[in-house]
This record gives C-alpha cells, sequence and structure tokens, in this order.
C-alpha cells in the first residue's frame, strides 16, 4: 500500500476514519516508531485499526501485525481498547493507568513490526508463536532501554520454557512492556539501568 505523504496526513486520515483515538493512536505510533529501535520502523506506513468488537480467534488479543517487507503495517484495536459511545469511538478507560497500558499497547506491536524486520534481514526463523523466538527478544532488547530506561542483555534473554532464574521467563516476554516495567521499577537485577551496562551503537540510518 503507498504510505501517507506526512505525519500530518496520517493524523487527520486516523481521525477522520476513528475520531480522537484514532488520532492518538497516530500520535503514539510517530512518537515510537522512529526512536524506538535500532533502525527506525517505516512510520509513514503504519496503520492503525479500532474496531469495538471482537476479532480473532483468542479473546485477551487485542492487537495484530501483518505485513511483508514494503507492505506497511497494521494494528487492530478491538474492544479491549475501544467501544462506541453515541457514535463515536472512545479509549475503553481514561485512567492514567489506561493510558500508559494504550501506550504500552501500541508499543508492543510496534515491536513485533520490528520483530519482523530483524527475522527478514536475518532469515530467522519462529518456531514456537510470536513471542518465544530471537526476533522478539531482540526487538524487545532495542526497545527497552529507551522506553523504559533499562537494559535486556542477552543473558537475561529467556533459555525455554524452564529457564534458570538468572533469566526473565518467556511469559514475562511474552507481556512486553508492562511485566518488564513492573521488574524494571522494583530494580530487578535482570534488568540492568541504563548506563550500567555497554550500550550497542548504531549508526545504521536506513528505515526498516
Ligand atoms: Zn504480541
Amino acid at each position: 500500500m503507498k504510505p501517507f505523504h506526512s505525519s500530518e496526513e496520517m493524523l487527520d486520515a486516523h481521525e477522520l476514519m476513528f475520531g480522537e483515538a484514532g488520532r492518538r493512536c497516530a500520535e503514539i505510533i510517530l512518537k515510537w516508531a522512529t526512536t524506538l529501535f535500532a533502525v527506525p520502523l517505516d512510520v509513514l506506513n503504519i496503520r492503525v485499526v479500532l474496531a469495538p468488537v471482537e476479532l480473532g480467534p483468542y479473546n485477551r488479543h487485542t492487537g495484530y501485525h501483518y505485513g511483508s517487507e514494503g507492505s506497511g503495517t497494521f494494528i487492530l484495536g478491538n474492544r479491549h481498547i475501544v467501544k462506541l459511545s453515541s457514535g463515536t469511538l472512545v479509549l475503553t478507560e481514561q485512567s492514567d493507568e489506561f493510558l500508559i497500558g494504550f501506550e504500552d499497547f501500541i508499543v508492543h506491536e510496534l515491536t513485533h513490526a520490528r520483530q519482523a524486520c530483524l527475522e527478514r534481514q536475518h532469515g530467522w526463523k519462529r518456531t514456537r508463536g510470536a513471542h518465544r523466538d530471537q526476533g522478539w527478544y531482540a526487538a524487545v532488547a532495542e526497545a527497552c532501554p529507551r522506553y523504559l530506561g533499562v537494559e535486556l542483555p542477552r543473558s537475561s534473554w529467556p533459555k525455554g520454557p524452564r529457564t534458570p532464574e538468572s533469566t526473565l521467563t518467556e511469559v514475562q516476554m511474552c507481556h512486553w512492556p508492562m511485566s518488564l516495567r513492573l521488574l524494571a521499577t522494583s530494580d530487578d537485577p535482570r534488568l540492568p539501568k541504563v548506563g550500567n551496562t555497554p550500550t550497542v551503537v548504531h549508526d545504521r540510518l536506513e528505515v526498516c
């Protein structure tokens, strides 16, 4: 699909389609898609679809990302994210806690977009779902310092279903970023603060 021409067009399109809730989604994408990962995502080719219904095989699923190289990225927010109220889509909750969760939801899906880039680049394959593989861990590790202020060193990546206590669990990695935020705020030693470990410097400027 053709990308948006500008961030203004992207914001307006999301607002026209989905109201303020849509604009908020586009704002969060613009805030993070170019800064969170080692290589910026193709931000003007990311779309959010808000549908206040249940879509997908599992009740708890709230977002999906699809897209091969160059085809764009779609993020779906369903009734866990928005509801229809008097003809307008509104975010399901307005508490501060929810808004953190809402931003987390977008960041989680953007991380899948980066995961897909890494898989294409390195030829990595998913063998056990979407959250238990090298591509997911690597994408989370890129985003973790900037989003949460902590590093996710390779020594903390899970090593399978029965991973040692010195690593995070697969379930914790599934629930990025909320689960890692909880660990970071309790000073978990598996997530050292940024600055306490060497940070990989990336100087590549191409768009993923
Ligand atoms: Zn996911």
